[in-house]
This record gives C-alpha cells, sequence and structure tokens, in this order.
C-alpha cells in the first residue's frame, strides 16, 4: 500500500482534527502518500480530493470543527454514487481508507468495501459515544464536559430562585452524554433513551426533594422516549401541579459539538489515527480502530454497527443513590 486517504464524515466532533493530524503525520513517517477528501462522502463523489503534507496539519491539534470539513451524503447512499467514488479514488491511486465518523459512515464504509474491496479503517468520530468496540468516542469527552460547564451555571441561577431546570443534551439514541454530566453536575435526575421513564415516580421524587432541596436539575437526552426536553417539562409541570415552582427549560444544542478537545480526547484521537494506519499496513480490511479497557482494539465494521454498546449499570445506580 503505498497511497491512503482520510475523510471526516457525518456529526462533526471535537477531536476530528486531531485525528486527521495523526492520520497523515503516521502515514509519512511510515513512507506513504496521504489524501485528505473533503466534504466526507459528498467530496469522495465529487472528487475533491487532495495530497496532505505534514505541514498541512500543523496548528490543528487543539481545534473543534473538522479542516477536511463533512457532510452527510444522500448521493453516496445509491449504487451510481459510490461508482463515482470509487472512480475518483481509482483516479488518484488510493488504496486505502481512513473513515473518521460515526455508525452511518461506518455503514456506508462497509458496503463500499463489500462492493469495491478498498480496505477501510474506521476512527469512532462522534460525540454520542454510541460505538460499540471502543470505551469512549473521538468528541464525547469534550462534549460532557462542555454539557457540565453548562449545567453548573445553571446550577446557580436554579438555586438563586429555587428553581426546576430540565436541561437537554444530545443523544438521540443514546445517553452517555446526558449520565456523565448528570453525574458530574449532580443533577435530580437523568432521562435516557436506553431506561423508560417513568413520570410518575419522578414527580414523587420532586415532591420528596421539596423537603431538602430547593432547586433540581434534570437532565434530559433529546432522545427520551417521554419527549424532549420542553415537553418532558410540561408533562411534570401538570403532574406536580405546584403553582409555587418556577420551571425553566434550556437546550444546549450545537455548543457541545464545538471547542478546543480535551486532552481525553486529543490523545484518543490520536492513538486511534495512528493505529488505524498501522491496522492498513497490517491488513486489516473493514475494521474500527477503538481503544478497550487502554489497549487498541479492531472490530468489525458489522459489530460497530450491529452491536449494543450499553450505559455503564453502575453509573445508573451512582445516579439514583446520589441524588436524595
Ligand atoms: P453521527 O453519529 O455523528 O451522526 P454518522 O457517521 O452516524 O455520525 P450519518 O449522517 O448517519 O453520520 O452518516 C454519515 C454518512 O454516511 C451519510 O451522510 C451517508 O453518506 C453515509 N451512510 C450512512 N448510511 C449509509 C448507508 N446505509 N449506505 C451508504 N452510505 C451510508
Amino acid at each position: 500500500m503505498k497511497k491512503i486517504a482520510v475523510f471526516t464524515s457525518g456529526g462533526d466532533s471535537p477531536g476530528m482534527n486531531a485525528c486527521v493530524r495523526a492520520v497523515v503525520r503516521t502515514a509519512i513517517f511510515k513512507g506513504l502518500e496521504v489524501y485528505g477528501i473533503y466534504r466526507g462522502y459528498e467530496g469522495m463523489i465529487d472528487g475533491e480530493i487532495k495530497r496532505l503534507q505534514s505541514h498541512s496539519v500543523s496548528n490543528i491539534v487543539q481545534r473543534g470543527g473538522t479542516v477536511l470539513k463533512s457532510a452527510r451524503s444522500m448521493e453516496f447512499k445509491t449504487p451510481e454514487g459510490r461508482k463515482k467514488a470509487y472512480d475518483n479514488l481509482i483516479a488518484h491511486g488510493i488504496e486505502g481508507l481512513v473513515a473518521i465518523g460515526g455508525d452511518g459512515t461506518f455503514t456506508g464504509a462497509k458496503l463500499f468495501f463489500e462492493e469495491y474491496g478498498i480496505p477501510t479503517i474506521g476512527c469512532p468520530g462522534t460525540i454520542d459515544n454510541d460505538l460499540y468496540g471502543t470505551d469512549y468516542t473521538i468528541g464525547f469527552d469534550t462534549a460532557v464536559n462542555t454539557a457540565l460547564e453548562a449545567i453548573d451555571k445553571i446550577r446557580d441561577t436554579a438555586a438563586a430562585h429555587d428553581r426546576i431546570f430540565f436541561i437537554e443534551v444530545m443523544g438521540r439514541d443514546a445517553g452517555f452524554i446526558a449520565v456523565e454530566s448528570g453525574i458530574g453536575g449532580g443533577a435530580e435526575f437523568v432521562m435516557v433513551p436506553e431506561t423508560k421513564t417513568n413520570l410518575d415516580d419522578v414527580v414523587k421524587s420532586l415532591k420528596n426533594l421539596r423537603k431538602t432541596k430547593s432547586s433540581s436539575i434534570i437532565v434530559v437526552a433529546e432522545g427520551d422516549e417521554a419527549g424532549n426536553a420542553q415537553t418532558v417539562m410540561e408533562k411534570v409541570k401538570a403532574k406536580l401541579n405546584d403553582p409555587t415552582k418556577d420551571f425553566k427549560v434550556t437546550t444546549l444544542g450545537h455548543i457541545q459539538r464545538g471547542g478546543n478537545p480535551t486532552a481525553r480526547d486529543r490523545v484518543l484521537a490520536s492513538r486511534c489515527g495512528m493505529s488505524a494506519v498501522e491496522g492498513l499496513l497490517a491488513g486489516h480490511q473493514f475494521h474500527m480502530a477503538g481503544v478497550v479497557n487502554q489497549q487498541v482494539v479492531f472490530t468489525p465494521f458489522a459489530d460497530c454497527i450491529g452491536k449494543t454498546k450499553h450505559l455503564i449499570e453502575d453509573h445508573l445506580k451512582l445516579m439514583k443513590i446520589l441524588s436524595i
């Protein structure tokens, strides 16, 4: 293998740049030519492919977002789109790919490998932490810390006015951000898509908490089955039926995607990026490079996409015990 390309795809996450940098520098260190594909699969189809040098990735390790840009490509979901992408890679002589993204990105990568046989290693770039095959994903730690900073600030105003705050964090299908920011921020409740939320229990506990605490923070993952933070707040407010209580909703939104990556994310991203190139050279063909128990592991895309990563049971227990 002499020429490889790297791209970022799907939702951006802080640390993607550190990963791109690690891929580029490791490839050059190993004597490979390395190319950047801009705007993910969309750029692969449109031929936005440029040779990268070591200096191309200078001064990006600390930056959020992705210098390679990201996109969601409908065309790549069609056989015609993937054929165009393949033709562009062949025109550049590219023999291996590093895909930085989430489960959608790896679903596309798996299909593309099955059709055209270009070896592809994935790096887990998503704030959601919902990928099997790695303890943490690149960007998760930064997103949790961003949410935590906001929760700390909201706690001040909640306490000053004896308010009940519903804070919505990202997580359409996974509650990892909600649980870790909830534990770190001392939330009274966390609502996540993985577990059924019983609003009567929430109301009962809020009534009990009134005896010991004047303010409460409830962290809601956007994909909770009981609804988003606004919906849940309205339901709880109606059930609690206490006109003396002031309810507020804050949706953190895209702020959780941005910002300088934490040290933990930069190190994880760098490890995954380096390992992706080493994995390609070692003959891995359709795997994600992740870190499990401090060790780099290569997990087939089929498992990363098909197997569910469960919330840590102890975390749920912690929430329950520490919120009394
Ligand atoms: P995040 O978890 O942050 O949203 P992601 O990688 O899951 O990241 P998606 O938008 O789901 O983000 O997927 C990224 C891209 O992967 C899509 O825009 C599409 O081009 C490609 N992709 C996803 N699913 C498929 C599929 N079934 N077939 C081909 N390509 C796909």
